[in-house]
């Protein structure tokens, strides 16, 4: 059985007969892996304790025949803050299911190794209130690292340069991907055009500009709509453009009801 390192996310854990368990992993190299690891439900193993959710582990694997099989496994950064409780559980569920879908195919964009490394580490550290906030910027940001960035300081179908007044409406559509100049709106060449509050698209444009730890800053106590608006935004345009629908981004929004 040949053997091979690699430095990787865990994403999901399965059980798998009486004690061992099928671990999904999200790699460096921007690859899923999915491999066995023996004996990690048994108490007491060393194998299992470094390969909690949410935690990026340096892994030695040797090639099996159906699925690769994990020897080794040491905690490189271990998360603690994402399983402290339901709701800093529930924002980095939103980063492992995400990239559990993307990967499940086809090797991915390498980038987003770094990216939703930085943003669990986000989740981990910052409070509550800001949870949302990050989870939108993550689906945001990792939805354009795939190709999806919304058009919005110039026009989708033209590409003339469009002015956001904060305060006011500007046409936006979802479907063609971003903001709409007057002229194109008015001869209609969309019919998926919906008029939106520019502070609204002015706040998804922070949230892919801005770094995490620019962003941890916005703590939304006193503006708590503003999360959730980021969220479903951020769903919409996930929907729109990648067909994926994530149960943990429901749980998070359910968390607020
Ligand atoms: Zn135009």
């Amino acid at each position: 059985m040949p053997a091979y390192r690699a430095r990787a996310l865990v994403l999901k854990k399965t059980k798998l007969g009486e004690t061992d368990l099928i671990i999904t992993l999200f790699s460096e190299a921007g690859k899923q892996l999915r491999a066995i690891a023996k004996g990690a439900r048994r108490p007491g193993s060393k194998l299992g304790a470094h390969l909690e959710l949410y935690s990026v582990v340096d892994l030695l694997l040797h090639t099996g025949r159906t699925l690769d099989v994990i020897t080794e496994a040491r905690s490189w950064v271990t998360n603690e803050g994402c399983r402290k409780d339901i709701e800093h559980s529930a924002g980095a569920a939103v980063v492992v299911e995400l990239l559990d879908k993307v990967s499940r195919d086809n090797d991915t964009e390498t980038r987003l190794f770094p990216l939703s490394l930085e943003a669990l580490r986000c989740i981990g550290d910052i409070q509550r209130c800001g949870i949302e906030l990050i989870a939108a910027a993550y689906i945001l940001k990792a939805t354009a690292q795939l190709g999806y960035r919304p058009a919005l300081l110039s026009c989708a179908v033209c590409g003339s340069l469009v002015n956001m007044v904060a305060g006011g409406k500007v046409a936006f559509s979802l479907l063609e991907g971003g903001v709409q100049c007057q002229a194109c709106k008015s001869s209609g060449y969309l019919d998926t055009t919906v008029l939106m509050d520019t502070n609204r698209l002015l706040w998804v444009q922070t949230l892919l500009q801005g770094r995490f730890l620019e962003l941890e800053g916005y703590c939304v106590e006193e503006d708590a709509h503003l999360g959730l608006s980021m969220l479903d935004f951020a769903q919409r345009w996930l929907h729109s453009h990648l067909a994926i629908n994530l149960k943990a981004l429901d749980f998070l929004i359910s968390l607020d009801a």
